[in-house]
């Protein structure tokens, strides 16, 4: 997917985390190699007849805490080391918002914006098939995540129920609410980096109604983590960007809903009115206080972490940063908020789904806000403890609170 391998980069994450915490060379050992991984070849027979063959992944990376747990990416360049990383980091994600799963993520390699919606459900349903014997609601659970939505979720959801002969709605979350969804799981994980955002300004002394804020990517984490910053502290929007290009507003900001509306009818926020361009790279260097990497990994790279800006890096997309980057930004003295602290909101959410599923009682969306909230800041305060106590940056310090916990429940199991 990119010049630098994501799942080189974990692992030169986990080293110097496993250094600060001088873990035990075995254990290091077992925690940078997933527990299973699967590869399927999925035929799909398209609307002109013909079958294509898909390929597709699914990996569970640890699941000492409890059942995997992780989204499903549909991406033209998908690969199975990126598959790995994302499922490493939705281990140390879980874990360090202390929720009960462990770590997953699949991935099929297509291009869903070329594929009919008759295509892509046939595609959604043949995947999940393909997997069905090692996923399951105490087994592992997938969910939404780059360009898969809750439609395809009721999909899978329907499939896997038909396989197995039952309802079995815990099997996937993100689901339509008509089919076990979760109130506020749609906004969940740029509402959870807010929450996060909110407790990093407060420590640093900056005022989030004065503050300028840039998001590249303006998927669903992006618009809503506009719309939500707008909305709870009237910081003003002052650039976004998609995969077709960016626009900015110094003066005024940005109205996320146009923007979005925009997005819908042309296919990208590119040539919004009243703005002027900007490059996905330009946008990364603008001078202002909180700047919000949405869309895919290695954006900040050791080329243009020395131009960043911004007081706050708050990672809503996994692996944004890379490791040489990370070094050059600490010692800059910018704050980041490490992405799997950042957008630990959708998981979050996705557990609360798995556990009214299990009831079949379901919350209000303000229960949902209220326990979400409660995570979201008990983590970042963690994590904000473990840097100052280990003096070292907030990734670091993320990891050794997630290592932590995981290395308890391997050492619990009798694993280690
Ligand atoms: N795909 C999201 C993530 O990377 C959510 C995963 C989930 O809800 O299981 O965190």
């Amino acid at each position: 997917m990119s010049v630098e391998n994501p799942f080189e980069n974990s692992r030169k994450q986990l080293a110097k985390c496993a250094a600060i915490l001088e873990l035990d060379d075995n254990v290091h050992e077992m925690l940078r190699h997933p527990m299973r991984e699967m590869r399927v070849s999925i035929p799909v027979r398209m609307d002109d007849g013909t079958t294509r063959v898909f390929e597709g992944f699914r990996i569970q990376y640890n699941d000492a805490r409890g059942p995997t747990k992780g989204g499903i990416r549909f991406h033209p360049e998908e690969d199975v080391d990126t598959v790995r990383a994302l499922a490493a980091w939705m281990t140390w994600k879980c874990a360090v918002v202390d929720i009960p799963l462990g770590g997953g993520k699949g991935g099929v390699v297509c291009n869903p914006k070329e594929l009919s919606e008759t295509e892509l459900e046939r595609l959604s349903r043949q995947y999940i098939a393909s997997i069905s014997h090692i996923v399951g609601p105490r087994m592992d659970i997938p969910a939404p995540d780059v360009y898969t939505n809750p439609k395809m979720m009721g999909w899978m959801m329907d499939e896997y129920s038909k396989i197995k002969g039952m309802n079995q709605p815990g099997v996937v979350t993100g689901k339509p609410l008509t089919v076990g969804g979760s109130l506020g799981r749609g906004d969940a994980t740029a509402r959870g980096g807010i929450y996060t955002i909110r407790e990093a300004a407060q420590k640093l002394g900056i005022d989030m109604g004065e503050a300028k804020i840039a998001i590249q990517g303006y998927g669903n984490a992006g618009y809503y983590a506009a719309s939500l910053a707008k909305e709870t502290f009237g910081s003003k929007i002052v650039a976004i960007s998609d995969s077709k290009g960016g626009v900015m507003n110094l003066e005024d900001g940005i109205d996320p809903d146009l923007a979005r509306q925009h997005k819908l009818e042309t296919g990208s926020v590119a040539n919004l009115p009243n703005t002027v361009p900007v490059s996905n790279e330009e946008l990364l260097e603008l001078d202002v206080e909180i700047l919000i990497p949405a869309a895919l990994e290695n954006v900040i790279t050791d080329k243009n972490a020395y131009n960043i800006k911004a007081n706050i890096v708050a990672e809503l997309a996994n692996g944004p940063t890379t490791p040489s980057a990370d070094d050059i930004l600490y010692e800059r003295g910018v704050h980041i908020i490490p992405d799997f602290l950042c957008n630990a909101g959708g998981v979050t959410v996705s557990y609360f789904e798995m556990v009214q599923n299990f009831y079949m009682y379901y919350w209000s969306e303000v229960r949902v806000h209220t326990r979400l909230d409660r995570k979201m800041t008990e983590a970042y305060n963690s994590v904000y403890e473990a840097a100052d106590k280990y003096n070292t940056d907030m990734r670091t310090a993320a990891y050794v609170v997630a290592i932590e916990r995981v290395v308890l429940a391997m050492k619990d199991r009798g694993w280690i």
